[in-house]
């Protein structure tokens, strides 16, 4: 169905993806309440019950730049978010792409590649397939010219502390901004990459540090963002040319989540709520084209600011990822409000 709708080029893309029902799921006789009619539509219906006890649907509709259904592979969810922006940025454009949701929504799998056991298999996962196209035009001869080189960044927020994943034993490095606002993590690595296979290994090797073997809903990765970014430089001066920064979000229940009876627990949560607040006003305040970006309201918008200035240089999009399940439904219907209000001007 995607095949006959054009590819849009929106400064600002907001998308849905549903997944389908697990194996697990559907041992347990769990519900799917999600439908996709169309590409642009996804409706919820909530099952709700009369006094009388008869039971009936409530439906919720919601818009979308692109709704995905169960059966969209990775590739065609990149084809129409994260492609666009590759060539953007060697268009000396900025670029973000987010991966909102719940944990367990599908965020690692759409960015990160398909889970078959323990390992991963990164190479269909929307970080590798960017990589991909970036090699790819990199020798185009519309953009061979240009001299560029291409590098990658790979670091997580953990609270409002960042850690390099591509350094040994995972440094926490210091975030400065200078008199001109601009905002420069000290000592980032920047690892120059030559094709797709280099940029494969140093995903491997950040994902192995980040999860350090970890791979359940409570795992610690679930409870920060990881920012994985492709630089395009160029070769002779090293001035930046574009950046695509893809960001695989901390689950968003642990932000709703103040019920905790450990502190730390409940300041972590507190913190990924202030991040994904101020990352939807910042996006909103793009979308206004206000002068006036809440930046600081946290360290992710913070990390990602030369992201989101530049006017029309800058493209960002965020794909909501929920689970089909009645029992999810709830966190469902507050991802797809959160969506819809990023979209909202
Ligand atoms: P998150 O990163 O949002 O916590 P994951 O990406 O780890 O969620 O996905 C949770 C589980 O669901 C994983 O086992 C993953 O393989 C599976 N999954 C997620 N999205 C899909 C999809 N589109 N198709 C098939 N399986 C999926
Ligand atoms: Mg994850």
């Amino acid at each position: 169905s995607f095949a006959c709708t054009p590819i849009k080029q929106h400064q600002i893309l907001v998308c849905v993806r549903k997944r389908p029902l697990n194996r697990r799921e559907l041992n347990s006789y769990e519900v799917d309440v999600i439908s996709v009619p169309n590409t642009e539509l996804l409706v919820v219906h909530e099952p709700r019950k009369q006094v009388n006890l008869t039971k009936f649907l409530v439906h919720h509709n919601f818009r979308f730049d692109y709704t995905f259904d169960d059966d969209c592979s990775n590739a065609q969810v990149y084809e129409r978010t994260a492609r666009p922006l590759v060539r953007h940025i060697f268009e000396g454009g900025m670029a973000t792409c987010f991966a909102y949701g719940q944990t367990g929504s599908g965020k690692t799998h759409t960015m990160g590649g398909e889970f078959t056991g323990k390992q991963q298999n990164s190479r269909d996962g929307i970080y590798a397939l960017a990589a991909g196209d970036v090699f790819q035009y990199l020798h185009q001869s519309k953009y061979a010219h240009l001299g560029l080189s291409v590098s990658c960044s790979f670091f997580e927020l953990y609270g409002t502390r960042l850690y390099d994943l591509l350094m040994a034993g995972k440094p926490q490095l210091r975030v400065l901004e200078d008199g001109k606002q601009k905002v420069q993590v000290v000592g980032l690595t920047e690892k120059p990459v030559d094709n797709t296979d280099d940029v494969l290994k140093l995903l491997d090797l950040g994902n192995s540090v980040r999860t350090s073997g970890q791979t359940s809903a409570n795992s610690k990765s679930s409870r920060s963002h990881a920012v994985f970014q492709i630089v395009l430089r160029v070769d002779s001066t090293h001035q930046l040319h574009g950046k695509f920064s893809l960001i695989d979000l901390a689950g968003n229940e642990r932000g709703a989540d103040n019920s905790s009876s450990n502190r730390l627990t409940r300041l972590e949560g507190a913190e990924i709520n202030k991040s994904l607040l101020a990352l939807k006003e910042c996006i909103r305040a793009l979308g206004r084209q206000s002068t006036h970006l809440p930046f600081r309201g946290s360290k992710l918008t913070q990390v990602l600011r030369d992201s989101f200035i530049g006017g029309k240089k800058v493209r960002t999009c965020m794909i909501a990822m929920i689970s089909p399940s009645l029992r999810s439904m709830e966190h469902t219907l507050n991802t797809l409000r959160y969506a819809d209000r990023v979209k909202e001007l």
